[in-house]
């Protein structure tokens, strides 16, 4: 039952319940179908994104890329955009742009609606957390389009908050250039998009985005001074149901904090920016520390406290130097972890390609480079299982063969048999086999043969290049011909009565003066 589990387990993901996903996909039995196993690691990696868990998520978002490798492009570019979602949550931008870049390219050549609009989603938040805002509006446009055109609600209500914060951004510069309308029709529309984005995640009881967007819409209504809207919005966050993630607390506390500082409520407000700040020290989510530090110095500041406001500026300084000192650690352990899994996938392409030759070695033959006696009977057995009935074998054999030998050397024996099996090959159409079963004895498997006329023509054929070929080239006065039997589906049942009426027919052939194709009788 792996495939439900896992749909459950991204159900899940969708509705706050990640650390069920993932227990659920932690307890699954090893999962030997490679699409399975990979949607296992992709819905694992997005879960501890989702938790803030960013290394473990990009471990896992690697095991995804690398069980994708022999999977369709569609499962390529989702691997890809999930890779590059948890680069940028490691610090490492330009990595999470190049991935997402790649994932939306390839999303796009595959034509699968759902990866353009997953992948288009990453490459929008991560352009944006690169600072390029007025870049990744466009691209998150896309991807709710997308989105919505597919009916993926889920995806729309992410979408949808993300595009508001774009907005807000927006807006805030807007405001530091003083165009004051420009801010406030900013943050109106951020708040529309947030209220979109919060009504699809409660119909999908998805609590997870729900409370992002209930704490960034109170923030986007306090920055327009609608305080008590801010608070109402607070309180329904309180009432979501399901777990709540500790970054997601600390979100909370923050915009409780923010709220009450823009209404002047300055006591209230840093007694939350405190609790925040504590929870992220306490949970060590060192990425938020530097947040939470600066939001309790701006409300100092606000309280006339300047001296601890500024000894708390120079605190936030100092995290976020060692918040870059702790990413560039990250980077290393990051490198590492594509390192070896790059490794793994040379190991696992060279292991392929060795099996492919010694495939390609088991079933060919060195002289001619045509198939062996192995190949042509799983060609034929996997002919007659798909479209038996229009199937036809030719047997074929080079007439006084053993003069060439006799008269000439060896060597010019293989020659000859070479020339054979090129002229043989000529022959024959896209899905035809030819494969060489004894000394200069071939097998010719045609598909597609829907009348008898069909086959016969292909006797002719061959014949007629025999007695066209420049055999003077390979051995002065030298000139071959062959003989030829011909068997079709309907006249024999099965691989081995088809080929022996075959071989039957080009004795017959051989009988009737050589240079000649049996097709019948
Ligand atoms: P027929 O017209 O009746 O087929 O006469 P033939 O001489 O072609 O008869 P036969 O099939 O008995 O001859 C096959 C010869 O092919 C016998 C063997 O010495 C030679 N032979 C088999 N394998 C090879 C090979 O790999 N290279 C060369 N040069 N000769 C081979
Ligand atoms: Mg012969
Ligand atoms: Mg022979």
């Amino acid at each position: 039952m792996p495939y439900s589990e896992l749909d459950i387990a991204w159900d899940e993901c969708g509705s706050g319940q990640t650390r069920n996903a993932l227990e659920r996909l932690r307890n699954l039995p090893p999962l030997s179908d490679a699409c399975a196993a990979c949607r296992r690691e992709w819905i694992m990696g997005w879960a501890q994104s989702q938790l803030g868990e960013s290394e473990e998520a990009f471990a896992h978002a690697q095991r995804a890329q690398e069980l994708a490798v022999h999977l369709d492009d569609a499962v390529k570019a989702r691997t890809a955009a999930l890779c590059g979602w948890c680069l940028s949550f490691l610090g490492l931008n330009d990595e999470g742009f190049s991935a997402a870049s790649q994932a939306v390219a390839a999303a796009e050549r595959v034509g699968d609606p759902w990866s353009i609009a997953f992948s288009s989603y990453i490459l929008s938040s991560v352009s944006w957390w690169g600072g390029d805002i007025a870049g990744a509006i466009p691209v998150a446009e896309r991807a709710l389009a997308a989105a919505q055109q597919l009916g993926d609600t889920h995806l729309q209500s992410w979408i949808l908050f993300s595009l508001a914060c774009m907005g807000s951004d927006l807006a805030k510069v807007a405001r530091t250039a003083g165009d004051e309308t420009a801010f406030v029709d900013g943050y109106e529309k951020a708040i529309t998009l947030t209220s979109m984005s919060s009504d699809l995640a409660q119909a999908n009881s998805d609590n997870w985005a729900q409370r992002i967007a209930l704490a960034n819409n109170a923030e986007f209504h306090a920055y327009l001074g609608r305080f008590a809207l801010a608070h109402r919005l607070l309180d329904t966050w309180n009432e979501v149901g399901g777990d709540i993630v500790v970054r997601r607390k600390i979100h909370y506390l923050e915009t409780q904090a923010e709220v009450l500082r823009l209404e002047g409520r300055l006591d209230e407000a840093c007694d939350y920016a405190e609790q925040a700040l504590a929870a992220a020290k306490g949970d060590s989510i060192v990425d938020m520390i530097p947040t939470g530090t600066r939001i309790l110095s701006e409300i100092l500041e606000a309280r006339g406290e300047f001296e601890i406001a500024l000894k708390l500026y120079k605190q936030f300084h100092t995290l976020e130097q060692q918040l870059e000192g702790e990413n560039v650690k990250r980077r290393a352990r990051v490198a590492a972890i594509i390192y070896d899994a790059d490794k793994h996938r040379q190991q696992a392409e060279t292991q392929r390609e060795r099996a492919e030759q010694s495939e390609q070695e088991a079933s060919s033959d060195p002289l001619t480079g045509v198939g062996n006696r192995r190949m042509m009977e799983r060609a034929f057995d996997a002919m007659l299982a798909q479209d038996g009935h229009k199937v036809a074998v030719i047997y074929a054999d080079l007439d006084h063969f053993k003069s060439v030998n006799d008269r000439y050397s060896h060597a010019i024996g293989d020659e000859v048999i070479k020339a054979f099996a090129k002229v043989l090959a000529s022959c024959c159409r896209q899905g035809d086999h030819v494969a060489r079963i004894g000394g200069e004895e071939f097998v010719l498997l045609l598909n597609e043969i829907n009348d008898a006329h069909g086959a016969t023509s292909v006797c002719e054929r061959v014949l007629k290049k025999m007695r066209g070929y420049p055999w003077a080239d390979i051995a002065p006065g030298l000139s071959m011909t062959a003989s030829l039997g011909l068997a079709r589906a309907g006249e024999a049942q099965g691989r081995d009565a088809m080929l022996a009426l075959a071989d039957a027919r080009m004795y017959h052939a051989k009988q009737n003066g050589r240079d000649r194709a049996v097709t019948e009788g």
